[in-house]
């Protein structure tokens, strides 16, 4: 492996799969909701898809700009294979302009910038560090698709799972190729995905797309589905919009499908906003619960008591949390509420060897 920041005059990574030629001459990127029809010699709003001798080119393919080992709790996805250690990657660019990014130093970096790692060395480098899992994450990972789905097809070799944790601003072709390899996916909504909100504070003219996405891989795929929302205090804490999401994950993706809703804290361009009030993030709480949401669920509040999973027959704690780390377990082997044998919709049994390690970084 070796560190390089090289210009995109040269033709560097790898054509992409996503394009569709146009009458005009331009091309047209199927990666994402943006749909940029990009003329040669220019790149997409992502600032790493662009057209070199007339076709589309993944310049990322193959540079990843940072790996960390995290619980897979901190994604945060808490039915599927818990407690088990992932290995996060990330490449530049994003194709959100997010005014509150908490990692804006990769994602709004428009360079070619990381470690050249092919995804062999990706996997490799899971499996030394012990990870179960690999997740795209940090920037979204549909615009460096190609390069996530080789990863995860190596890495499915090896019996390591693959999880994205992406905005959701898809498109059927994405989805027909996550359908390739993975096996999990937390779709992050912001501000309950209310238009004037992704309008102001994300650069996208409204969330239909997410809901899109959703429904496709309801259709077209098994991928295991969880849901975040971010709530920004005073702009993006309407109970309305938070009850209109809540609506449709029980309309469209049944009541078991878990929901999180994640206390945001100041960052990038949004450093005069406070932290959501705990009371804010209990009342998007009690709104999904009403809509009918069984696992519901409260992040970025350590120790608050609704990081746990409720038995929803008889109300015991079925798993206590403490931020990440996973307190009691009480389920029986077949993920059923040890107090009243309710089957809780979990994959996989409790892995405890990630709670008991520290987060660390693995390159830059
Ligand atoms: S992935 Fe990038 S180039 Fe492709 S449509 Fe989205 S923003 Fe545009």
């Amino acid at each position: 492996m070796q560190r390089s920041n090289s210009s995109i005059n040269e033709v560097l990574g790898k054509k992409a799969e996503l394009q569709v030629k146009l009458p005009n001459g331009r091309i047209k990127c199927t990666a994402c909701a943006r749909l940029c029809e990009i003329p040669e010699g220019k790149i997409g709003l992502c600032g790493i898809r662009g057209v070199t001798n007339n076709s589309l080119y993944l310049y990322v393919y193959g540079r990843v700009i940072t790996g960390h080992i995290d619980p897979i709790e901190k994604k945060p996805v808490t039915h599927y294979r818990p407690g088990t250690a992932i290995y996060s990657i990330a490449t530049t660019g994003c194709n959100w302009l997010c005014k509150y990014c908490q990692n804006y130093d990769i994602s709004q970096r428009r360079k070619i910038e990381g470690v050249e790692m092919t995804p062999k060395q990706v996997v490799d480098m899971a499996v030394e560090q012990g990870a179960h899992g690999i997740a795209y994450t940090y920037n979204e990972p549909s615009i460096f698709i190609e390069f996530a789905k080789d990863c995860g097809i190596e890495a499915h070799k090896k019996s390591i799972f693959n999880i994205f944790v992406s905005n959701g601003y898809d498109t059927p072709d994405s989805v027909s190729m996550m359908g390739k390899f993975l096996d999990c996916i937390t779709v992050d909504f912001k501000g309950s995905g209310k238009q004037e909100f992704v309008r102001q504070y994300i650069g996208i003219p409204s969330a239909d797309p997410i809901f899109e996405t959703l429904k496709e891989i309801r259709d077209k795929t098994s991928i295991h589905t969880e849901i975040t929302d971010l709530i920004v205090p005073q702009v993006g804490d309407d109970l309305e919009a938070a009850r209109k999401l809540c609506k449709f994950v029980y309309d469209e993706l049944g009541p078991d499908i878990p929901i999180h809703f994640l206390r945001f804290h100041p960052d990038y361009k949004m450093m005069d906003f406070g932290r959501t009030p705990i009371e804010t993030l209990e009342k998007h709480h009690a709104i999904a619960k009403k809509e009918g949401l069984k696992y519901a669920y409260l992040g970025n509040v350590p120790g608050h008591p609704l990081e746990h999973t409720y038995c929803p027959e008889c109300n015991c704690v079925a798993i206590e949390r403490y931020g990440y780390s996973i307190g009691s377990w009480n389920l029986d082997n077949n993920n059923c509420c040890n107090n009243c044998g309710y089957p809780i919709p979990i994959i996989g049994k409790l892995n405890r060897s990630t709670s008991r390690r520290n987060l660390f970084q693995i390159l830059q």
